[in-house]
């Protein structure tokens, strides 16, 4: 029994280090065995990227999504091709907007309330300093973001209504175009379709400081 057990241990040994039985062998082996660590459960490429989960989903949707590139989803006649499918939304889409179409009224950007209350550089301004969240001082350093940023809380307001913080509905592609043609960006960085140096029109509302 016991030489059937110690052959058994030793054959053991055998399969799991090295078929060789020179004992230097075994001992090289061992040590090389321990220098590597836990190979079986080490892993190799330790800093190789790996996706945030739903990331390379949401790209793989963007890349194929009908809307990202043009305009066909457009019903107005003024939209432009947006950055993200979340973005490129027309105005004749919202449903709150609906009241304003005609015959003679197709687009949002046509409306003169609309274009006194939220686009009007006087009537911004003001309302722009009433809202206290701006000093003069950085209304003329800044003063093309912040009249961007104002109007698209202006018309976020005027069309939905006073918002919760987390309540962000975007704003329809043409709105986003009237508004940077009327106070664009000073360096004219508008690469394509993108505006490198703004963010989303919605989130602009939204920020707490100008
Ligand atoms: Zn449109
Ligand atoms: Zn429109």
């Amino acid at each position: 029994m016991e030489s059937s057990g110690s052959e058994s241990q030793s054959n053991q040994s055998e399969s799991s280090v090295c078929l060789d039985t020179d004992p230097l062998c075994d001992n090289l082996v061992r040590q090389l065995q321990q220098s590597l660590g836990d190979c079986l459960n080490d892993n190799c490429f330790p800093d190789d990227p790996v996706w945030p989960p739903g990331e390379r989903e949401k790209r793989m949707e963007q890349r194929q999504h009908p809307r990202l590139g043009n305009t066909l989803w457009c019903l107005c006649g003024n939209c432009i091709a947006m950055p993200t499918i979340r973005e490129s939304v027309c105005c004749r889409e919202v449903e709150k907007l609906q009241k304003h179409y005609n015959e003679d009224c197709t687009c949002i950007t046509t409306v003169l309330d609309m274009l006194q209350l939220c686009i009007n550089k006087h009537f911004l301004e003001f309302t722009i300093r009433n809202s206290g969240r701006v000093k003069l001082r950085q209304l003329q350093d800044d003063y093309n973001r912040c009249m961007r940023k104002g109007a698209y809380r202006s018309f976020t307001t005027w069309t939905h209504g006073i918002l919760g913080p987390k309540t962000r509905i975007p704003i329809p592609s043409c709105v986003v175009r009237l508004v940077r043609n009327n106070y664009p960006d000073p360096h004219g960085h508008y690469v394509g379709f993108r505006e490198a140096t703004d963010n989303p029109a919605e989130d602009m509302a939204f920020e707490d400081t100008f």
